[in-house]
């Protein structure tokens, strides 16, 4: 499976949006195309292992087809990936214009709030938000090879604005590659942000991941830097540009 053909999919299609779909199972939907309405099975919760979260990563995930046209469409409902053994809560609230982040960072701390009220500060999931669905994809990868997402934003960053830098902040976005089967390199696709098509690629060693990894796990220096520069639940390098 190859990553661009995942990750342009979900951009193919328009994107239907009812409001009320966030908890339920079986929905109705209407067409973009035709205005049909159907009634279909929904996934919101995704674990790790399900098949759910297979059909994220090939586009297929709350796919559908209208019975009268045709069309297949996406439902952008907001989704929870939640593995219970390490602690992780990866929410995906579909926003159309992504600069509204500090909004939706304000939403899901209050649901967090009232979710884990009674719960010790210590016992909190890691929590992270993500906008659209590749990031959201992106930060299941990430989680899934243990990769410090905050540390990969935080190189990403330094890949913008290296000084000989061809990624433009503006046009480009980077996203981890976890196609990639190189083990010695951590390995980025430059997708531009308009056409959402995969324009380059890009990468560092492995090692100098390790070796920044072993920093961060430090309280001073670069630890200290990742705390505050990735101070919520929305933990993207676009907080930063
Ligand atoms: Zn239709």
């Amino acid at each position: 499976m190859c990553i661009r053909n995942t990750y342009t999919k979900g951009r193919e299609k328009p994107v239907n949006t009812p409001s009320d779909l966030s908890g339920g199972e079986i929905a109705p939907v209407t067409c973009p195309q035709c205005s049909e309405q159907q009634v279909v099975e929904t996934t919101t919760v995704l674990r790790p292992g399900e098949t759910a979260v297979q059909e994220l990563f090939e586009g297929e995930l709350n796919c559908v087809t209208c019975e009268a046209c045709e069309t297949r469409f996406f439902l952008d409902i907001p989704l929870l990936y939640r593995d219970d053994e390490v602690r992780w809560l990866i929410h995906f609230m579909p926003l159309e214009d992504a600069t509204q982040w500090e909004k939706a960072e304000k939403q899901m701390e209050s649901l967090s709030e009232s979710i884990f009220d009674s719960g010790d500060a210590i016992d909190l999931p890691d929590c992270r938000l993500t906008l659209t669905r590749r990031t959201f994809i992106e930060k299941i990868s990430l989680l899934q090879h243990r990769l410090d997402d905050r540390l990969v934003e935080y190189i990403k960053y330094q890949l913008y604005r290296a000084p000989d830098s061809e990624i433009d902040p503006i046009r480009n976005e980077l996203l981890y590659d976890f196609s990639s089967k190189d083990s010695n390199r951590l390995a980025f696709i430059i997708f531009d942000r308009e056409s959402g098509q995969a324009a380059a690629a890009t990468h560092i060693d492995f090692d100098l991941y390790q070796e920044l990894a072993a920093e961060s796990a430090e309280d001073e220096g670069l630890g200290d830097a990742l705390d505050e520069l990735f101070p919520g639940y929305y933990v993207n390098v676009d907080r930063l540009l």
